[in-house]
């Protein structure tokens, strides 16, 4: 078993820990919020007293942090966990952050070292059955694996360092776009007199099927887990779509090409987060539709 240094305990990380300790490993945690150590610690994690203490004598190094800013800073910056880690060791981030700063932090730290982004949202973290989507050297990959395995379901290596983030970036654009389209198609069916149901008994079994769809579909009814069954309680969040859409931009625009409709859908949930809906849901775009402020 490995002994593992885990820095950040948010909503996704302190679910990740857990599952690390369930799987036996030794893990050594850090968040610059106490309150967000003391419940891992409560379920057999070891809290140290910074993130490079954290890394010092780990077999393999994880972050889990905001955004690049967080993890430039946690990997290159003072006192940072890319010095601090023995030399053997194997690095990981798994935040979702623009491919720039992954490439940089992965050239920088100067040994193998793994952009691994996740999907599966907060519900997926807890339940252990995240998908890895893994950028790095294929060595690494295959050490990294039984570790992955043991936070999720599927690892897949995308390719070189930022490959993971690249990937990440475009399933989130895919699915934003699809969202947003099935929304408006299930409130013009509303207003034309076709049932929500009827559309999905059609839709769920013919070419506009996806998981948009089937996996959270923005009405009430037909599938019982969606979040519009529970007024768009998050799952994945409006906010962090929105963070997802504007890194998607990003990297459309630095590999030059013209991504409107990924852009289109970054302008709607811009419209939605400013207008109060960042903290539901990312489903719940279609009340925004539905209220008829999208144009
Ligand atoms: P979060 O804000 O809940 O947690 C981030 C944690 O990092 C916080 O506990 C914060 O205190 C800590 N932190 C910030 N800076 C730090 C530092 N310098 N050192 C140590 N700790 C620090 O975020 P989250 O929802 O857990 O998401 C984490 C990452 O996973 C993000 O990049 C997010 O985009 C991605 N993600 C989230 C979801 C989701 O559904 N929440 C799904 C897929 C991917």
């Amino acid at each position: 078993m490995a002994r593992i240094g885990f820095v950040g305990l948010g909503r996704m990380g302190a679910h990740m820990a857990r599952n690390l300790l369930k799987a036996g490993h030794q893990v050594v945690v850090f968040d610059i919020v106490q309150a967000a150590v003391e419940p891992v610690v409560a379920a057999g994690a070891t809290a140290a007293f910074s993130s490079a203490a954290a890394a010092q004598d780990a077999d393999v190094v994880i972050t889990m942090l905001p955004a690049g800013a967080e993890v430039r800073d946690a990997w290159l910056g003072q006192g940072g966990l890319a010095k601090a880690s023995r030399a053997d060791a194997l690095l990981m981030d798994c935040s979702t952050i623009d491919v720039a700063t992954a490439r940089e932090v992965a050239a920088a730290a100067g040994r193998p070292f793994l952009d691994a982004p996740v999907s599966g949202g907060v519900v997926g973290a807890e339940a252990g059955t995240l998908t890895f989507m893994v950028g790095g050297d294929a060595e690494a990959v295959a050490r990294a694996k039984p570790i992955l395995e043991a936070m999720g379901r599927n690892v897949v290596h995308c390719g070189d360092a930022g490959a993971g983030q690249v990937a990440k970036l475009c399933n989130n654009m895919m699915l934003a776009a699809t969202m947003a389209v099935t929304s408006e198609a299930f409130v013009m069916a509303e207003r034309l007199g076709l049932p929500a149901q009827a559309l999905f008994d059609v839709c769920s079994k013919s070419t506009a099927m996806s998981w948009a769809l089937v996996g959270s579909c923005p009405v009430a009814g037909p599938v019982p887990t969606s979040a519009a069954n529970r007024d768009f309680a998050p799952g994945f969040t409006a906010a962090l779509m929105r963070k997802d859409l504007t890194l998607a931009q990003q990297a459309a625009k630095d590999a030059g090409v013209d991504a409107q409709v990924g852009a289109l859908a970054l302008s709607l949930f811009d419209r939605f987060v400013e207008g109060g809906g960042g903290g539901k849901d990312f489903s719940g775009i279609i009340t925004m539709i539905r209220a008829g402020k999208a144009g």
